[in-house]
């Protein structure tokens, strides 16, 4: 089923939560047992395509708004400037050392927090953080704003205070709508997600970045970081061998070598 055309912003309010993640590879310090967060950090690409979405939804109403809501160490600002580049209008950013340590249920009572407090009409996500990948946040988001949830939107439209989203599923696609206020989490095969543009990134740094501490919420102590998190990890280690391996290397012998080894195991 074919989705019309986008119509207009018409003066939305859009929060896309926006996670900063390590660039490098990932790797979990054995003392915490948490992901290793130092060195350098960038924007989670997955939520490139909600930035990409959202400023498509805005288009040109000037009364229209893209606000990026993150939960991160005070150093995320440096990469949510990427999405400010891109076009977005400013950044709430949830800064605080007693977030640390924070799970599923600590991080998305903190965001469901902010994105209160802002009242947006539509709320996108990535669809995944690529840290973690759990793929899981907008749901704990939206269950705890009571909102609507669609997820794995490949393309969407809001018309009349209705939004439209067509849903990749295993087997096709589902239409979706539901009225505003809606989260949404988008597929990344929704878009292809603008590089910023040379005036974008000098205009980054002018545009509005604000940072509150868990107090500036109202998020009591006992509701955040490990204090505030039902997850806890006992302990980590390397997944078990897979047993006896032969290790075949082609000499240009490499498929006779293994069509005698499945041969042997009567395996063809
Ligand atoms: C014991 C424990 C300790 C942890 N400590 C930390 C920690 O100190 N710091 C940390 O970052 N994570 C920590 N985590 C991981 C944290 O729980 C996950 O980041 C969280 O559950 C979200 O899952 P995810 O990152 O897989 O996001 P997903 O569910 O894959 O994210 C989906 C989408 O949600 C949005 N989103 C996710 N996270 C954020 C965010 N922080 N801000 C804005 N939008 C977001 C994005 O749009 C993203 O595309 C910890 C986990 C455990 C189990």
């Amino acid at each position: 089923m074919d989705i019309p055309p986008i119509e207009s912003g018409a003066g939305m309010k859009i929060a896309v939560c926006a996670k900063v993640v390590p660039e490098q590879a990932r790797r979990i310090d054995p003392e915490t047992k948490r992901l290793d967060r130092s060195g350098e950090q960038t924007l989670n690409p997955f939520d490139a395509n909600a930035v990409e979405e959202a400023l498509r939804l805005k288009g040109d109403d000037a009364g229209a708004e893209v606000v990026l809501v993150s939960l991160g160490p005070e150093r995320s600002l440096d990469a949510l400037r990427k999405a400010l580049a891109m076009g977005a209008d400013r950044v709430v950013l949830v800064a605080d050392e007693a977030a640390a340590g924070s799970d599923l249920v600590a991080s998305s009572y903190a965001l469901a927090q902010v994105l209160e407090r802002e009242g947006a009409d539509l709320i996108l996500f990535g669809q995944q953080a690529n840290d973690s990948d759990g793929a899981v946040m907008w749901a704990a988001v939206a269950d705890r704003l009571r909102r609507p949830l669609i997820s794995q939107v490949a393309e969407l439209t809001v018309s009349d205070g209705t939004l439209r989203g067509k849903r990749q599923t295993e087997f096709g696609y589902d239409v979706i709508e539901a009225p505003l206020p809606v989260a949404v989490a988008v597929s990344d095969a929704i878009n292809e997600p603008r590089y910023p543009s040379l005036k974008g990134i000098m205009g980054a740094k002018k545009k509005p970045q604000q940072t509150l501490s868990l107090s500036d919420l109202g998020v009591d102590a006992d509701r955040a970081g490990e204090a505030g998190s039902r997850t806890e990890v006992y302990a980590i280690g390397e997944p078990p061998p897979r047993g006896e391996t032969q290790r075949i290397d082609d000499d240009g012998t490499g498929a006779e070598k293994i069509v005698e080894f499945l041969l042997e195991r009567k395996a063809l």
